[in-house]
């Protein structure tokens, strides 16, 4: 029996290889978490660790860890949880990984609404709540409410606002914001009673890949995960991606974004505000498609990769 224990830092060496083969642009960082994950500790716990020497449970279920990130399945995923704007949401197969570029949809949320104390805040297309839970974790005076038509996903986004606010807030079902347009009861009296008045500001991160993305996307994590084996072990091994439902876009990839403008201006108070995220691609049609609806002072924001990111308007 070989009774010599790996030393962390050789397990972490070999194990960022195997991944930086199967095409992760991270592959240290991920091997690192992961590694971490499965000792109990902390990142930085782990730096300061790296000559301890694993118990064989530990190298088992981190190999079990490395597997599943070797098939193309999201760290995120993996971990349970995703750092977004200082706060940690849990998140699974069920949502889209909050990304740090929409972080940028925060900080605008946050300028705009900077002087309007107890403002409404309606978050569509929610997915894991990232968005509007940050907004209501920095804004306690803010009147926040989250909708998504997956209510897989809406599972997640309570159990984070449950975690990550001292406030209830209400999270429901809705196909963009079809259900607080038309004026359906009992969700739309339930938030006129509540909140006294239409919304200050809508913010919404729709599915924007195009048909030709989501293809080139579908077959990446094929790639990822071939050879495919036969038998049992076959789903074990079919990776975890993200929701089609939080990505595609249709043709062109603005389906979704047509539906949230279509239908924002009926729930919005007079000098209500609309930011949008969208590719750097798309982001002037989707500033005409806001001037079209009637939206004014229309503006568009650059990520810190330069990239048009955020479209804005006021009602
Ligand atoms: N609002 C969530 C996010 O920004 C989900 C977006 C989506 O599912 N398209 O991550």
């Amino acid at each position: 029996m070989n009774t010599r224990k790996d030393e962390a830092a050789r397990v972490l060496r070999n194990a960022t290889r195997r991944i930086e083969q199967s095409g992760s642009d991270t592959p240290y960082l991920d091997a690192l978490l992961l590694l971490a994950s499965a000792m109990g500790l902390t990142r930085e716990q782990l730096y300061a660790r790296t000559r301890d020497p694993l118990e064989e449970t530990t190298v088992r279920c981190f190999e079990t860890l490395v597997g599943r990130r070797l098939r193309g399945e999201p760290i995120a995923y993996i971990l349970g949880r995703q750092e977004f704007y200082g706060l940690s949401f849990a998140v699974d197969r069920r949502v889209l990984v909050p990304r740090p570029e929409t972080e940028l949809l925060v900080d605008v949320a946050l300028r705009l609404l900077a002087n309007r104390p107890c403002a409404r805040v309606h978050d569509c297309c929610t997915g894991s709540g990232c968005i509007g839970i940050a907004l209501a974790h920095e804004r306690p005076d803010f009147f926040v409410s989250l909708s998504d038509i997956s209510p897989e996903a809406l599972e997640i986004a309570r159990k984070n606002a449950d975690r990550l606010l001292d406030r209830e807030i209400p999270i429901v079902e809705s196909n963009f914001l079809d259900r607080l347009a038309a004026g359906e009861a009992p969700w739309r009296r339930e938030l006129s009673e509540r909140y006294g008045r239409p919304f200050d500001l809508i913010t919404c991160n729709p599915p924007y890949l195009t048909t030709a993305e989501m293809q080139e996307l579908r077959g990446e994590q094929a790639l990822s995960c071939t050879p495919f084996p036969s038998g049992p072990a076959a789903a074990a091994r079919v990776p975890a991606t993200e929701p089609a439902l939080a990505l595609d876009g249709g043709r062109d990839g603005l389906d979704a974004v047509h539906r949230v403008i279509q239908t924002a201006l009926a729930t919005m108070s007079k000098n209500g505000y609309i930011l949008i995220e969208a590719a750097d691609a798309q982001a002037q049609r989707v500033e005409q498609l806001l001037q079209t609806a009637g939206f004014t002072e229309t503006f568009i924001e650059r990520d810190l990769s330069g990239l048009r990111r955020v479209i804005g308007g006021a009602a």
